[in-house]
């Protein structure tokens, strides 16, 4: 495990302190994790602030959230939150495209995953602690991908996107910068990937070039969001990609 605690104990009574506040970061992250999988998430996990400092430029720090950080927590849910989606957009009433179509369920679900950021939240202010919502990757300061590699939810599959062994690729991913002390996670030592090259083969617009034994993702290649017309409907829709490589992952289904 990673020390909440970066001091160094001597005496008796310095190595009791440490124990004391070890339990209790311990115990507040067990509440933590309990929460919020009682509230939607189907995975936590902790990343060390000083860690993602360390690996991370300028600007996109846990610090350029929350000055005093000292953990970042990684709420997750799988696949099938992102896949029970329609991929239409319509014209809002500004002419703007600003409609997602959703099913119920996707729609409930999503609610229930931000019901279970804000219980985060909640719960640390009630207890005193400074606590900032990231509820999405594109606001652009943290890597999601890189906290969640941290935070032991998954590890980077071949196809440049975190894979949980279990749960397959992580599609909906949410953290809380805060300055409570935490037992933190350590990554997850896996090869989910093998042999397998589904994602890569998937891809139908070269986005993946193979140099010696992995692939490199080129980001200028990458449909995924791309939007065109359905000449028939008249209607807006992601394509032409809607994220193959993701869908084509195997594991989680
Ligand atoms: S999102 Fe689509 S275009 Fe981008 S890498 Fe995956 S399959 Fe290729
Ligand atoms: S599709 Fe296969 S190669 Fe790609 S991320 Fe999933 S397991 Fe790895």
């Amino acid at each position: 495990m990673y020390s909440p605690l970066n001091y160094k104990p001597n005496t008796k009574i310095e190595k009791l302190t440490v124990y004391v506040m070890e339990m209790a970061a311990k115990n507040l992250t067990d509440d933590i994790k309990k929460l919020a999988l009682e509230t939607g998430a189907e995975l936590v996990g902790v990343a060390s602030a000083e860690k993602l400092e360390h690996e991370s430029l300028p600007g996109h720090r846990p610090s350029d959230i929350l000055k005093t950080s000292k953990n970042v927590i990684m709420l997750a849910c799988g696949r099938s939150l992102n896949e029970d989606r329609d991929y239409v957009y319509n014209w809002g009433p500004d002419f703007s495209l600003t409609f997602i179509s959703l099913k119920d369920e996707t729609k409930w679900r999503r609610k229930q995953a931000k019901g279970c950021i804000d219980a985060v939240k909640d719960f640390l202010q009630q207890k005193g602690f400074n606590a900032v919502i990231e509820s999405h990757g594109w606001t652009g300061v943290l890597s999601f991908k890189l906290v969640a590699y941290l935070a032991g939810l998954g590890v980077m599959g071949k196809g440049n996107f975190i894979v949980n062994p279990k749960l397959g690729p992580l599609n909906v991913l949410a953290c809380i910068v805060t300055d409570a002390s935490l037992e933190c996670d350590e990554p997850l030592d896996v090869d989910v990937c093998k042999d397998c090259t589904e994602c890569i083969k998937a891809c139908k617009y070269g986005a993946f070039k193979k140099e010696s034994d992995r692939y490199m993702w080129i980001g200028d290649k990458c449909r995924c969001y791309d939007l065109i017309m359905n000449p028939v409907t008249l209607k807006w829709t992601y394509g032409p990609c809607n994220s193959k490589c993701v869908h084509a992952c195997p594991i989680g289904k």
